[in-house]
């Protein structure tokens, strides 16, 4: 039989191939991400590992997955000797799900680690028996766009369908359910900002991602989003997910872009910390250099910024 092509983010691939020597330079890199499948048929417009487009199917976002060619009990094995992984995290392709299912519940029994699934599980029925086996902690079903017209315009498939299972199983696994979004693919804040509140409400955690346009995708013209406007998202971010602004704290002008927000003492302390501008999502989840090239200012953080980083997202924040 056939084994099933599984990858793995580069840095993954350089902590499980040197056992016990840590490349030099190579960012800390607490989750293990493996993706199943390849290729990609699902067409999103901003992706390398669509079928559309050209550039070939080792991509996502600008991050290479090589394939590892070992049985799944080899590749388990080293990340559990990697004491840098807090977690795993099982993605895919839309090759099959019967495999997607076979590898996780291998995975469950080769490892303890907290295993994170970013999947479209298709109904609740396959949700309810994944999120079932052991260390199994969260399913991610992915929005990617902050509203109906723009996931219309960069995704295909169905935003209802999509939407409709994202809520119904968030309101079956409380806390277990989250998402991702990407910021720039035509959204307005004001959107991005409504999607967050939305979320929040419904006790979905999300992970949010900047837009990176990949050569020979269909967006490969489209610009990042501003580092300032980006920033100043992370900040209403943080304080949706802490409870620290409420739906009304923050104005928009005519064309949604956040014209002020409540800066309370709270919203100041945790922009001197440094902690709004890590990456969000699934606890231990750190993507180095997802959404840019290594050596330049990160959008999202994979560590904590030191002060002299802190005080120039600061001056970001001010328009300096
Ligand atoms: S937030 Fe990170 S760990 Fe969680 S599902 Fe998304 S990529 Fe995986």
């Amino acid at each position: 039989m056939l084994r099933p092509v599984i990858r793995v983010s580069a840095a993954t691939a350089a902590l499980i191939s040197s056992p016990g020597k840590r490349p030099r330079n190579l960012p800390i890199c607490t989750t293990a991400y493996l993706l199943l499948g390849s290729h990609c048929s699902g067409g999103c417009r901003f992706c390398s590992a669509s079928a559309r487009e050209t550039a070939g199917h080792t991509r996502l976002s600008r991050i290479t997955w090589p394939v590892v060619d070992l049985p799944v009990a080899n590749i388990i094995s080293s990340i559990n000797n990697c004491s840098e992984f807090k977690r795993i995290c099982v993605q895919m392709t839309i090759d099959s799900l019967q495999d997607y299912l076979d590898l996780v519940e291998q995975i469950t029994r080769l490892s303890s680690i907290s295993i994170s699934l970013s999947v479209n599980p298709g109904n609740r029925e396959t949700a309810s028996g994944l999120l079932k086996l052991q260390h199994v902690e969260y399913l991610s079903l992915a929005l990617d766009a902050a509203t109906k017209q723009v996931f219309e315009q960069v995704k295909s498939g169905s935003w209802d369908q999509h939407i409709r299972l994202l809520h119904s199983l968030a309101e079956e696994f409380p806390g277990r359910i989250r998402t991702h979004l990407i910021m720039g693919l035509g959204e307005t804040e004001k959107e991005l900002v409504g999607r967050m509140l939305d979320l929040k409400e419904r006790n979905i955690a999300w992970g949010l991602f900047a837009f990176f346009p990949l050569k020979s995708t269909p967006m490969e013209h489209v610009p990042q989003p501003d580092q300032a406007r980006w920033r100043l998202i992370q900040v209403l971010q943080h304080g949706i997910l802490y409870n620290l602004l409420k739906n009304g704290s923050i104005s928009f002008d005519s064309d949604g872009k956040v014209l002020n927000y409540h800066k309370s003492l709270a919203i100041n302390k945790a922009i001197n910390s440094g902690t709004p501008f890590l990456t969000t999502g699934c606890p231990g989840c750190n993507r180095p250099y997802y959404n840019e090239r290594p050596g330049h200012t990160p959008y999202n953080f994979h560590r904590l910024p030191d002060q002299e980083e802190i005080e120039s997202i600061i001056e970001q924040l001010n328009g300096g």
